[in-house]
């Protein structure tokens, strides 16, 4: 259920170009060169907000709930965030976790960069699995930039690769990678059995193989294990070999 299967590559590609641009330009606004290897740590996670307003000059409203909307007349949904173009405003709902606020912000940032036709956004909560399942287009769009802008490829690939000895090939998890991974819970055969993206979960959410930093990739970034492990498996951090 990663991104990338469900979109034309050129397209991905251009969509994380331009949350990367807009990476880019908060750093040089801040007089801060767009963190190196060694620069980043300290100025995780990204915090969407600073670039709405400081980069994009956008309004950020945080009340504490946004009420809720009927979609095509079926359930009520509660909302978490919404985008108003014409007032050129984001406001996202406080009562939700700082994980699902981030997500959803950068998501909104997305409509408004990608969707330039529409002039309103309102979402429920980024939160659980069916987000990886937008039901439409501009949805799947607005979720790969969030996670590039929060993640940027380049500076995960960098960590990933200072933490995990390389790019994973489920296939290859051998003793030592199923205890360092699961805690001695899982048999290396069991974990290589498991789904892809449940895999891509608990190496989000695992401590460092090789470094000190007990920290997981998931606490640094400040996203949820189900974002970060659609971003690993799109940037080809975790797969399964054919
Ligand atoms: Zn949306």
């Amino acid at each position: 259920m990663a991104f990338h299967n469900r979109i034309d590559p050129r397209r991905a590609r251009f969509i994380r170009t331009e949350a990367r641009k807009l990476t880019i330009q908060f750093w040089r606004r801040n007089k801060k060169f767009y963190p190196g290897p060694n620069g980043h740590l300290n100025l995780l996670p990204f915090e969407p907000k600073l670039i709405a307003e400081g980069v994009l000059g956008l309004s950020f409203d945080e009340p504490w709930e946004l009420g809720f909307s009927n979609y095509a007349g079926a359930l009520q949904v509660e909302l978490a965030g919404q985008l108003d173009r014409p007032n050129r405003q984001i406001s996202i709902a406080r009562k939700f976790s700082a994980e699902i606020r981030r997500f959803t912000a950068a998501h909104e940032i997305g409509h408004f960069i990608l969707h330039r036709e529409r002039n309103l956004f309102r979402e429920s909560p980024l939160t659980d699995p069916a987000i990886w399942r937008p039901a439409t287009r501009p949805e799947l769009e607005a979720n790969i930039f969030a996670a590039e802008l929060l993640m940027p490829s380049k500076i995960l690939r960098d960590l990933f690769v200072r933490r995990f000895p390389a790019p994973i090939d489920v296939c290859k998890i051998d003793d030592n990678d199923a205890v360092m991974l699961t805690n001695g819970h899982l048999m290396p055969s069991e974990l290589r059995a498991k789904p892809l993206q449940e895999i891509a979960e608990i190496v989000a959410n695992a401590s460092s193989f090789v470094s000190g930093d007990q920290r997981t990739l998931t606490d640094i970034f400040g996203v949820s294990r189900a974002a970060m492990g659609i971003q690993f498996r799109d940037l080809g951090l975790i797969r399964r070999s054919a």
